[in-house]
C-alpha cells in the first residue's frame, strides 16, 4: 500500500467513523414522532413540484413540534427553510434556518445537516442583498463539509461561493472556486452536482461575455442533468442555451433549441421555462433576418398563458413590454398604446424604486412617442420626447448610473487579456469622467447613459437566465425588497462621495436611520407587514432625497443616506422632515383596519465629515460610527427623534 492510498483509506475510514458516530448520536436521543421521517422524505420530494402541498404537509406537524426528536426538529427547520426559499420568502427562510441551527447546538457532534442549513441561510442572505453574511455562512458550511470530507457538500459550498463572487464582480475568485468545484464534482458520480457546477460556470462565462465557452458549459450541464433524471433542470439548461443564442443574435439556432424544449417538455415544464421559451421564440421571430411579426405575435400569445401563472411582476412587465414592441412592428398602434398603458401601470404600482424602474420608464416613453407619431399625434409625440430627455437627465444624475457603468467597465476589464493596455487607458479616461460627471458635457453624459442602458439590457437577459438556476430576482446592486442601493453598493458610493467632498473641500453628511421597535411590528402583525413597513419607510424617505443623495439599506431595518454638499444643519432638516413624515403616515392603511391602532416611527443620527479627524482610510467608517452612536442617543432619549 502506498502512502497516498493509505492516506485515502484512512480518510474513508475516518469519515465512516464520523457517520457512524452521528447515527449513534441521533439514536441516543428520544425516538420522536412516528411517521415523521417517512413524511420528511416525501415532503422533500414534493418541494420542487408542489411547494404549497409540501408546506401544508409539514405544517401538520407544527402542533406536535415539541414531541419531535432533536434530529426531527432540525430536519423540520431544514425543510421549512427550503419551502420559504422556493416561495422567495427569504427573511422567513433565514429565520427558519437560524432556528434549525440553534437546535444543532444541542447535538453531540457535527452533522452535514449543519452545512445544509448554513448554505440555505447563506442563500437567503444572498437574496436579501446581505452578501457579507451570505459569504460567511457559505464559508462556515464549507469548512464543516471539508472537515466531514463530504465531496458533494464541499462542491456545493464552492458553487455557492462561486455564484456570490460573480454577483459581486469578483470574477477571478469565482473562476477559481468554480474550477475547484468542477474538479471535485468530476471525482464524484453525482450527476446533479456536475450539472449545477457546469451551469454556474456557464453563467459566469456569460457574465464575462465569453458566450462560446458559456454555451459549452450549458450543454454539459444539460447532459448531466439528463443523466441525473433531472428533467426540469435539463430543460432549464436548454433555455439558457436559447438565451445564449439570442444574445449572439443566432436566431435560427435559438428557434431550434426552443423547439427542442417544447418537444421534450410536452408542455409540462414549469411556467417559468415555458414562458421563457415562447417569449424567446417571439423575440427570435421578430428579430431574425426576415422578421416575421405575425408568427412572433402568435408565440407571444402562447407565452401569455404561462405568464398568467407566474406571480412575478417583472415577468409580467417584460411580457407587456414585448407585446408593445411586437404590436408596434405589426403597425397595430392603437393596441400598442394599450400595452404601453399596462406597462406603465405595472411600473407605477409594482416596480421597486431605483434604476431599473427609471430606465424602463424611459424606454417605454420612447416607444410611446414613436407610436403617437405613427398615429399622427405629433404634438404628443414631441412632448413625450421632451419628457424622455428630462427623465434621462435625472437618471444620469443619479449616483446609481455611475455604479452600473462601473459594473460594465469591470466586465470589459475582464476581457483584458486581449487588449489590456487599451482598456486600462479607456478605463482611466472614463474614471475621470465618472468623478466629474456633473461638470462634463451633455455628450459625455449621454455616452455614459448608453453604456448603462446596454449593461441593463444585457443584465435583463442574465437576470432571466439566472433566475431559473438559483432563484435570484435581482442584479447585485440593489436591495431586493426596497429597490434602493444594497449595502455593498451604498458603501461603494459613500466612499466615492466622501473622497470627492474632501478634494473639493465641501460638506458631506451622513444620516443613519433605524425603525423603532420593529421587532414588535413583525411579532404583532407578521413578517409580510414588516416587509411592507420597510418598503413604505423607504418610499417616504425617498421624497426628501435630492438626486445627488444616496439612500441605501445598511441591513435589516437600518438605512443610511449620504448627502454631498450638505451641512449638518441642512442634513438635520432633511432628517427631521423624514422623521415627521413617518410619524404622520397613516400606518393603519397597511394592516387590516379592524386591527389595534398601529403606528411606527424612526430614530435618526446625523453626522458630518468636518466633525471627524481620523485617518483618511477609516473616515467613512468613523462617520458612520458617529451617526450610529447619535442614533442610539436618539433611542435612549425615547425614540422618534433626530440627534446630531
Ligand atoms: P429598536 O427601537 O431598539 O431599534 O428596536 P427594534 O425592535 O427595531 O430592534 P432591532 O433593531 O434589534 O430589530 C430589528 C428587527 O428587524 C429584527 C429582524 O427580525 C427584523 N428584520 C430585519 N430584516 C427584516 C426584513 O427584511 N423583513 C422583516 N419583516 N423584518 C426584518
Ligand atoms: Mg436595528
Ligand atoms: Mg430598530
Amino acid at each position: 500500500m502506498t502512502i497516498k492510498s493509505l492516506a485515502k483509506f484512512l480518510l474513508i475510514l475516518f469519515s465512516f467513523v464520523i457517520k457512524v458516530n452521528l447515527v449513534a448520536a441521533f439514536q441516543s436521543v428520544e425516538a420522536g414522532v412516528v411517521g415523521f421521517d417517512d413524511d420528511a422524505v416525501k415532503i422533500e420530494k414534493l418541494i420542487d413540484n408542489n411547494g404549497a402541498l409540501a408546506k401544508s404537509k409539514l405544517e401538520s406537524y407544527k402542533v406536535r413540534f415539541n414531541e419531535l426528536s432533536l434530529k426531527q426538529k432540525i430536519i423540520y427547520q431544514n425543510l421549512l427553510t427550503d419551502i420559504y426559499i422556493l416561495q422567495s420568502q427569504f427573511d422567513l427562510a433565514k429565520q427558519a434556518a437560524s432556528e434549525g441551527l440553534a437546535f444543532t447546538l444541542e447535538l453531540s457532534g457535527p452533522t452535514l445537516l449543519i452545512s445544509e442549513l448554513l448554505y440555505s441561510r447563506g442563500f437567503s442572505y444572498e437574496n436579501m442583498g446581505e452578501m457579507a453574511l451570505a459569504t460567511k455562512d457559505y464559508e462556515s458550511g464549507l469548512e464543516l463539509a471539508n472537515s466531514l470530507h463530504d465531496n458533494v457538500l464541499i462542491a456545493t459550498g464552492l458553487v455557492n461561493l462561486g455564484a456570490i463572487y460573480y454577483l459581486t464582480d469578483r470574477y477571478e475568485n469565482s473562476l477559481t472556486v468554480l474550477n475547484d468545484a468542477y474538479n471535485i464534482a468530476k471525482q464524484t458520480d453525482d450527476e446533479e452536482l456536475k450539472g449545477s457546477v457546469n451551469s454556474e460556470l456557464g453563467i459566469l462565462y456569460a457574465y464575462l461575455e465569453r458566450d462560446e465557452q458559456s454555451k459549452v458549459y450549458y450543454q454539459q450541464a444539460y447532459e448531466h442533468y439528463k443523466n441525473a433524471n433531472k428533467g426540469i433542470a435539463a430543460l432549464n439548461s436548454l433555455a439558457n442555451i436559447g438565451v445564449n443564442h439570442l444574445v449572439k443574435k443566432e436566431y435560427e439556432q435559438a428557434i431550434t433549441i426552443y423547439e427542442t424544449i417544447i418537444d421534450e417538455s410536452d408542455g409540462a415544464a414549469p411556467s417559468q421555462i415555458m414562458y421563457t421559451t415562447y417569449s424567446g421564440l417571439a423575440w427570435a421571430n421578430l428579430k431574425q433576418k426576415t422578421p416575421n411579426p405575425e408568427v412572433s405575435y402568435q408565440y407571444l400569445l402562447l407565452s401569455k398563458q404561462y405568464m398568467e401563472n407566474i406571480e412575478q411582476y417583472d415577468i409580467k412587465f417584460q411580457y407587456y413590454l414585448d407585446e408593445a414592441f411586437v404590436l408596434f412592428e405589426l403597425e397595430r398602434f392603437d393596441e400598442a398604446v394599450d400595452s404601453i398603458a399596462t406597462v406603465e401601470d405595472i411600473l407605477a404600482e409594482q416596480m421597486p424604486l431605483g434604476l431599473l424602474k427609471m430606465q424602463a420608464r424611459i424606454s417605454i416613453i420612447n416607444l410611446k412617442s414613436k407610436t403617437y407619431f405613427k398615429l399622427g399625434h405629433y404634438q404628443r409625440a414631441h412632448d413625450l420626447q421632451d419628457q424622455r430627455l428630462s427623465l434621462t437627465r435625472v437618471l444620469l444624475d443619479k449616483q446609481h448610473v455611475q455604479s452600473v457603468a462601473e459594473i460594465r467597465l469591470a466586465l470589459e476589464a475582464k476581457q483584458a487579456d486581449l487588449h489590456k493596455q487599451v482598456l486600462e487607458n479607456k478605463q482611466k479616461l472614463q474614471g475621470v469622467a465618472l468623478a466629474d460627471a456633473e461638470d462634463k458635457q451633455e455628450q459625455q453624459k449621454l455616452y455614459l447613459f448608453y453604456i448603462a442602458v446596454i449593461a441593463l439590457m444585457f443584465a435583463w437577459l442574465l437576470v432571466k437566465l439566472v433566475q431559473g438556476q438559483r432563484k435570484l430576482h435581482k442584479a447585485a446592486s440593489t436591495d431586493m425588497l426596497t429597490g434602493i442601493a444594497n449595502r455593498r453598493n451604498l458603501m461603494k458610493s459613500g466612499r466615492k462621495l466622501l473622497h470627492r467632498a474632501k478634494i473639493k473641500k465641501s460638506d458631506f453628511s451622513v444620516i443613519m436611520i433605524d425603525i423603532d421597535h420593529f421587532k414588535k411590528v413583525n411579532d404583532q402583525f407578521g413578517h409580510s407587514v414588516g416587509d411592507q413597513v420597510l418598503k413604505k419607510v423607504v418610499e417616504l424617505g425617498d421624497e426628501f432625497m435630492r438626486k445627488t443623495d444616496v439612500f441605501g439599506r445598511f441591513g435589516g431595518e437600518e438605512f443610511i443616506v449620504f448627502l454631498p454638499n450638505t451641512s449638518t444643519e441642512q442634513a438635520k432638516m432633511v432628517a427631521e422632515r423624514f422623521r415627521k413624515s413617518v410619524e404622520e403616515y397613516s400606518w393603519n392603511s397597511i394592516v387590516d383596519a379592524t386591527e389595534a391602532l398601529f403606528s411606527t416611527s424612526i430614530s435618526l443620527g446625523v453626522a458630518s465629515s468636518t466633525e471627524t479627524h481620523i485617518d483618511d482610510k477609516y473616515e467613512l467608517t468613523a462617520l458612520i460610527n458617529k451617526a450610529d452612536s447619535l442614533l442610539y442617543q436618539a433611542k435612549d432619549q425615547g425614540r422618534n427623534k433626530v440627534c446630531s
